[in-house]
């Protein structure tokens, strides 16, 4: 099974020990868990991959490393567009492509803009707006705005260039605006359903 071995940093094909495969209703579809070995320096990996509902079977998505070093989940509760920007922007950072990862980061925040039906289709003001209707607080305002500034960077062919703790750190913004928006205002939600019932 091919896989990245965080050891090797390299793209290995690793033998599969064992497998084992679980169902839980509230995701899409069952997760497999693998037991693998690298090839290469012998150390244990740990993948999982999920196999995809389509028609009447399933497609097995790719592998992911879930042990040693996972990449963070992303929340099932954040929207799938803006979910799979903050998926990519995490790989183009495994990848070393640092600029690349700060415009899938600014697609995200775009995607949360799009997601509330802010009324100005640019980034800055869809922010304001934001903030206004009370989705998002001032501190969130301003990490917004540092993420549209390299986003515009990003986007636009130049010489300036997206460091690598600022293309991490930039990802871990947009990460933390999506769950509080998403995941934190939701859980809180139901949180006050059951301490009201
Ligand atoms: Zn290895």
């Amino acid at each position: 099974m091919i896989i990245d071995c965080n050891y090797c940093k390299a793209k290995v094909d690793s033998r599969i020990i064992a497998q084992h495969e679980n169902y839980d209703p509230d995701e899409p579809g069952p997760f497999i868990t693998s037991l693998l070995e690298c090839p290469s320096c012998k150390n244990a990996l740990i993948s999982g991959q999920y196999d995809w509902p389509n028609g009447g079977g399933y497609i097995r998505d790719a592998p992911e490393r879930v042990w040693p070093q996972p990449r963070k989940t992303v929340s099932w509760s954040i929207p799938e567009g803006i979910r799979t920007s903050l998926e990519e922007s995490q790989k183009c950072i495994f990848g070393g492509a640092y600029i690349a990862s700060a415009a899938m980061s600014g697609r995200a925040l775009e995607g949360v803009c799009r997601h509330y039906s802010t009324k100005s289709k640019y980034l800055g003001k869809g922010l304001e707006e934001l903030k206004d209707r009370e989705v998002i607080d001032k501190r969130l305002l301003e990490w917004g705005r540092e993420l549209q500034k390299h986003r515009n960077i990003a986007a636009h062919a130049g010489d300036q260039k997206i460091n690598p703790q600022d293309a991490i750190d930039l990802l871990d913004f947009v990460t933390a605006i999506c769950e509080y928006v998403f995941v934190l205002t939701e859980k809180f939600e139901k949180f006050m359903t059951r301490s009201v019932s």
